[in-house]
């Protein structure tokens, strides 16, 4: 969060999707539905933004028909990490939350917010400490301020044994320098959003990072080269996303009018990458999911024991 300027963050504006826009048409309606439903994780749904307000039951209501059976909610600030904890306490084994303060967000960082942040994340239904790190692109916070968030946060993920959600923007050489000095005392972690190039790709492979795909895949102009990417990610370091209600697939055909992304499109994007890599829709799942459940240290799915 956030990668495409047409939805913007929840902190930076509290602008409402109006719900008569919001989903129609349904997307689910136009994908086939297998006779068993894949067993999909979308690690990366922003389901505590203002823009699922209006129908947030509804969109996991979607997910789970679509056969998206766990969530990861992500934390990007104080706010976002409390709701995300309030929503995966009120849907038990199938919503989780990350606890953390998006390189936006970096100049808010204060002692008492990392005092906040040391007990949000210290909660038992948080999988991950994120979404950290560095984002020059937008450059919302002076890079100074980004890396000392993100160095605190690098602590605090060591000091609970959780693993990092990671996010990276513009910003590769910072971010790698800073991953490798705290590598050692990490429990693991996700570069969330992979979008750069083979270079990139083989450096967080050989720090022992997951990759999360998201659909920008799906994007024919600035994604296409995540198509022969992918392949060149062992099964058991690949992870989905949406990233939702940001980057909205871009070859969803319909499109929903509000141009918002929901986890019940995870199928598209995890059909386009197990098509990419050359395998079917329940190989990339089952192999995600396990991949997921590893990291994050996730049950079962509600209903599968
Ligand atoms: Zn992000």
């Amino acid at each position: 969060m956030p990668h495409d300027p047409k939805i913007k963050d929840v902190s930076v504006t509290n602008r409402a999707v109006n719900p008569h826009t919001a989903d129609a048409p349904l997307p689910s309606a136009n994908i086939p539905m297998p006779c068993t439903p894949p067993d999909l994780i979308d690690i990366g749904i922003n389901l505590a933004h203002d823009s699922y307000d209006a129908d947030r039951d509804d969109v996991i209501a979607r997910a789970i028909h679509s056969g998206v059976t766990q969530m990861i909610v992500t934390g990007s600030c104080a706010p976002s990490t409390r709701k995300a904890i309030e929503l995966a306490r009120s849907h038990p084994q199938c919503l989780f939350a990350t606890a953390g303060v998006h390189p936006h967000h970096a100049t808010d960082v204060t002692e008492a917010l990392l005092t906040e942040m040391t007990s949000l994340a210290s909660a038992p239904e948080v999988v991950a400490v994120g979404e950290c790190g560095l984002d020059y692109f937008r450059n919302f916070s002076p890079h100074a301020a980004q890396q000392r968030a993100f160095h605190s946060q690098l602590e605090l993920a060591a000091r609970l044994h959780k693993p990092v959600f990671l996010h990276q923007r513009d910003a590769h050489a910072d971010f790698l320098a800073i991953l490798r000095e705290h590598s050692p005392t990490l429990c693991g972690g996700v570069a969330h959003c992979f979008t750069a190039g083979a270079q990139e790709l083989e450096s967080y492979l050989e720090l022992g990072l997951t990759i999360g795909i998201t659909g920008w895949i799906c994007d024919e102009r600035r994604g296409a080269h995540l198509l022969q990417l992918v392949a060149r990610i062992p099964a058991d370091r690949l992870m989905i996303e949406t990233d939702g209600p940001y980057l909205l697939p871009r070859d969803l055909v319909p499109k929903p009018t509000s141009r918002r992304n929901e986890p019940s499109y995870l199928p598209h994007i995890a059909r386009t990458i197990a098509a990419a890599r050359g395998e079917s829709l329940e190989a990339l799942a089952a192999a995600t999911a396990a991949t997921t459940r590893r990291l994050f240290h996730l049950p079962a799915p509600p209903g599968h024991g």
